[in-house]
Formats: structure tokens, sequence, C-alpha cells
């Protein structure tokens, strides 16, 4: 690993760089002002000039703090799919999202209406649950990406039969491969004239990808997401993807999960939509996710439904959290207040040494000194 660069080590010592640049030729290295050194020759260079060098991860060491418990395989119990539909722009995710959950929404329920909350889990009617993160798919997965966690277990990839493979179908088909989500081709607007699905499959096996209707493993619904046609069926497939996974949390334990999104709500503070991954979060639980924490003072369904709890896979909205942490952030449960706020607060302090050291080139986190 290479740690910082010859100007930040300068900067560090308060020395010049080219005095560093001239040590380091001394020894027999050739470097330049943005090149980044290794630990070994950082200590090298340091060492000339009179400095011992520490090295502090930090992130590792608050990740070792957030190491979490395996569970036992007597405690696991089958959870439902947490799914993310993406493609093209105007290949029809909003209308296949707003299809599926009007389509389920409990008859007479009050506040039946679901709230627009990044995330909604529907019932189905053989009584099996499936939770969609309505968030810009490539978004999901960039901010998983960026933060390592993974949200979602299968990627629906809406194509529009009236159209082909575009830009925006093969970035979400290269997020999905890349993160190891499985797939299901929706092949969408079949009403339409022009429609023609087998154009569609024929250029997924140009790209390696052989649909079920072409004898592959990929499994693929057409549909119209504006009729509702087919869907119950798409809905089938994403249950059998689920089956396949084998899914499964321990609901009896405390939660860890993700953050959907988070906003601060002029009558009721933040308000953070959460995925719960595993666990279940009550009502009164301490939560930390990144430099924030609080305790839960009330948490709702998509349906604005007040809950006391929430279990794997299910997503809330939460009141209490004293800041909005970013979308991806995990989050976890803790017992002892004090710690909680010493984790979030040291968070925070990294975070305010990462914005230093983008601004001023000095890093307090990488490398520590002592004369
Ligand atoms: P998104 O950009 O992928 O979210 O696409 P939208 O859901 O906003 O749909 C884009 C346009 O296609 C809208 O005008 C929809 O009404 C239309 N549309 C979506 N699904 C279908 C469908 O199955 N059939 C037809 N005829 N139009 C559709
Ligand atoms: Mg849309």
């Amino acid at each position: 690993t290479e740690f910082i660069s010859v100007s930040e080590l300068a900067n560090l010592m308060d020395v010049s760089f080219a005095e560093v640049i001239s040590k380091c030729m001394g020894l027999g290295i050739m470097v330049s002002i943005n090149q980044r050194l290794d630990a070994e020759v950082i200590e090298l260079v340091a060492s000339e000039f009179g400095f011992d060098v520490e090295f502090i991860d930090m992130e590792k060491q608050l990740e070792m703090e957030e190491e979490i418990e395996e569970d036992d395989a007597e405690d696991l119990q089958s959870r439902s799919p947490i799914v993310t539909i993406m493609g093209h722009v105007d290949h029809g995710k909003t209308s296949l999202l707003d299809y599926i959950r009007k389509a389920n929404v409990v008859a007479g329920e009050a506040g039946g209406i679901t709230q627009h909350i990044g995330a909604y889990q529907v019932n189905l009617p053989n009584g099996k649950d499936i939770t969609f993160l309505d968030t810009p798919g490539h978004e999901a997965f960039t901010a998983m990406r960026a933060r390592g966690a993974k949200i979602t277990d299968i990627a629906v990839i809406v194509i529009a039969a009236d159209d082909a493979i575009m830009p925006q179908t093969r970035e979400a088909i290269s997020h999905a491969q890349a993160a190891n989500v499985p797939m299901i081709f929706a092949v969408n607007k079949i009403d339409k004239d022009g429609a023609n699905p087998q154009k569609i499959y024929e250029q997924l096996a140009g790209m390696n990808i052989l649909v079920e209707a072409w004898g592959g493993k990929f499994q693929n619904q057409e549909i119209s997401a504006k009729q509702g046609l087919n869907v119950d069926l798409l809905l089938e497939k994403i249950l059998l993807e689920a089956e396949l996974l084998d899914l499964k949390a321990n609901p009896d334990r405390e939660a860890t999960g993700s953050i959907i999104e988070a906003s601060l709500d002029k009558g009721r503070g933040y308000v953070t939509t959460i995925l719960v991954q595993n666990g279940t979060l009550q009502t009164g639980d301490l939560v930390v996710s990144g430099q924030h924490y609080g305790r839960v003072k009330a948490m709702f369904n998509e349906r604005n439904k007040r809950i006391d709890e929430a279990g794997p896979s299910a997503p809330a909205v939460i009141l209490g959290l004293n800041g909005a942490p970013q979308a991806g952030e995990k989050f976890k449960v803790y017992h002892d207040e004090a710690e909680a706020k010493d984790i979030a607060n040291r968070r925070a302090q990294i975070l305010r040494e990462q914005g230093m050291r983008a601004k001023k080139h000095i890093t307090l986190d990488e490398i520590g000194r002592r004369l």
C-alpha cells in the first residue's frame, strides 16, 4: 500500500519537497512530487530527517469495532428478497414499480397510499413478501460499491421491447455482474406495436447473456408495466430466484442494515429510511450510522403506519437520529449510549480530518509522528 505523497510527507515534516526528493535520491530512490510512497520508503526518508513514523489505520480500527458476530446456523430463518429495478431511461422502471405498489396495497387499510420512502415491501397473495428498492438503481449500486454494503439480492433489468439494449441497460447489467447479483430480464411494453422481444433476446445473447426463452440460465418475462400484463408472473420469477438464493437472516438479534435515504424534516427532525438486513429493529433501540446516532423515537412503514419493529428485509422510516447518514451507510444497534456517542464522534473526527487533508494535503490519520 502507498500512503502519502512526497509533498504530503514534506508538509508533515515541515521541510521542502525538494529536500525530500534529494534525500530520496541519496537513498537511490527516484521520486516526483506527487508520487505516493509506500511504508518502507516513508520510514526511511522520515528517519533521515529524524522522525519516527507511526502508521495508524483509523478506518481499519473502526471497522474492527464494527465487526458483527456471525449467526449460528440454527438461528437463521428465511427472509424475503430485496430487489432493485434497473434499466435505460424511459424503458419503464417507474411504471413497473408503481404498478406493483398499487396492485398490492391492502384494500381499505388506513393510509393505504404508499409514501415515497425509497423502498417498499409488497405482501403477495401467497403470503410471501418482496422488498423493492425505489431509488435509482445505479445510485443504489454506486452507494453499495462505495461503502461495501450489499443491499440488493436480485436485479430486475427492464428493457423496452420496442427499443433495444441501450447504454444504461449495459451499465445496469455490468453493475449487477460486478456485484454478483443475479439478474432477471423484464422485457417491457409488449402491448406496443413494434414490440419485438426476440430482438432483445438476440442482443442479450450477443453480450453472452442467454435468457431462458433462448435456453439460457437467466430468467426473462415479457410484461406491460402500463397495463399490468404478466407482472404477477414476473413477481413469481423473483420469488423463484429468491428461493434459489436461499436468503436467510436471524430475526432474534439486534438489527443491522443500511440507510436508504435520510433528510431533515422541519417538524419531525431527521427522517431516515432504513433497510433491516439482519435482526429486528425496535422502537427505543439505540442506532449508530456513520457519524450519527440516536434512539428510535418512532418507526413507520411505507404506508405511514406506525410500527414497533422491523425484521429482516423490511424497510422502515425512523425518527430520532441526530443527523442524516449517507445513503448506503450501514447502521448497527448499540446498548451503551456513551459507546454509541464515542463511535459516532470518532467517525465525525475522521471525516473532518479527511476533509482537512483534502484541503491542506496534511494527513493525520495515516501517519502520526513523534520527534
Ligand atoms: P423509466 O424512465 O424507466 O422510469 O420509465 P417510465 O416508467 O417513466 O416510462 C417511460 C414512458 O414509457 C412513460 O410514458 C410510460 O407511460 C411508458 N411506458 C412504461 N411502461 C409501458 C408499457 O408497458 N407499455 C406502454 N405502452 N408504455 C409504457
Ligand atoms: Mg423513472
